[in-house]
């Protein structure tokens, strides 16, 4: 009984609806801005049923828009809900929700691309890597023009211990379009296995929690939408700086359908490339004829390690980038042309 009465102090007391906090304040959604609302309560509760439990948690939510999915935070019992929202038709509506839930949450008309994370909640509330994850958690339904790029400036900021993660392994919540959502959890061997998939698992434990049909959204935008919840793992399965990884796993991707060594040999230098990509593949015990796709982790660990060797064997390989090679024997063709 205790407990019940506990959690209906979280509720919100009784408020417009979303569609009415649309018409009140006329907020139109931008077709140029990718947005898209939720206003099924049910939707916006599920999504955050996925982060765990919120009981006296802090969150920060990103593009909070009209605020359906704000309202499923704080019903869920957060204590302190930081909000980013970029466009600034959506602060009134917002503060009407922060004064139906006094003391709770915090308002930033910001760009989340840009937002210091770091500095938005007080540091008592971090933990160290190997403890578990702090009581922070970041959730978003996000445009996917800006969730692509986000979870990859965010993979990086996990790898150095920066932005979010300077409060320890900080859990994501985020909506991506459905098929980013299945390449970021595709395993070894399937269609979907990509670049994305790579960067993401060696750093956490990726899950596609569930798809939200398009028709679930106002407008209803082209794609389906997938929610994914990242947690960062306590040893990410590759020890190398996030730059290098990046680098070979472009690399291996950039010819898909081929054999691996394809791309491999595009890390090396034309002199010499056929040698030092067999040297790679040798030390790091890679079957060169194996595709792209087909490649675990852990061979893109052992890759990882044995390109760090090479780089510190030879000078300058680290910054050896092909595309830089190409230009140069562009402009060196033209040059000739031009003089002739
Ligand atoms: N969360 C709301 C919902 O689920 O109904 C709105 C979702 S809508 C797809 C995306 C929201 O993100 C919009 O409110 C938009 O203004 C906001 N947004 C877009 N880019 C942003 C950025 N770079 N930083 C912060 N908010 C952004």
């Amino acid at each position: 009984m205790a407990m019940s009465t506990k959690l209906s102090s979280f509720r919100l007391p009784p408020l417009p609806t979303i569609g009415e906090i649309i018409k009140l304040y006329n907020l139109r959604a931008e077709k140029q801005l990718s947005q898209n609302f939720l206003l099924d309560m049910r939707l916006t509760d599920k999504i955050v049923r996925q982060a765990g439990s919120l009981r006296n948690a802090h969150v920060c939510e990103v593009g909070p828009g009209p605020g359906g999915l704000t309202r499923s935070i704080l019903n869920a019992g957060a204590a302190d809900l930081l909000v980013v929202e970029k466009d600034t038709r959506f602060i009134p509506g917002l503060k009407l929700l922060s004064e139906a839930a006094p003391g709770r949450v915090r308002i930033v008309h910001g760009d989340i691309l840009t937002y210091r994370m770091d500095q938005g909640f007080p540091s008592h509330i971090a933990k160290t890597w190997v403890d578990g994850p702090p009581d922070l958690h970041v959730i978003g339904n996000l445009p996917f023009s800006v969730s692509t790029p986000l979870i990859i400036k965010w993979l990086e900021s996990m790898a150095n211990r920066s932005g979010p993660f300077v409060f320890g392994r900080t859990r994501l919540t985020l909506t991506f379009q459905k098929e980013v959502a299945e390449r970021l959890t595709a395993s070894t061997g399937s269609r979907q296995r990509s670049r994305l998939s790579i960067m993401a698992q060696y750093l956490c434990t990726v899950k596609n929690c569930f798809t939200i049909p398009g028709r679930a959204f106002v407008p209803k935008p082209d794609v389906d939408v997938g929610v994914v919840h990242f947690t960062p793992l306590a040893r990410p399965q590759i020890q190398q700086p996030f730059k290098l990884v990046e680098k070979l796993v472009r690399n291996v991707f950039q010819f898909r359908r081929k054999r691996c060594c394809r791309g491999i040999e595009m890390l090396f230098p034309a002199t010499g490339r056929l040698e030092m990509t067999e040297e790679l593949l040798c030390r790091a015990d890679v079957d060169p004829t194996l595709r792209p796709a087909e490649l675990t982790i852990p061979h893109f660990r052992a890759l990882a390690d044995a390109y760090s060797q090479l780089c510190a064997e030879n000078q300058g390989l680290i910054a050896y980038d092909f595309r830089e090679e190409l230009k140069e024997k562009r402009r060196g063709r033209s040059g000739r042309k031009e003089r002739k």
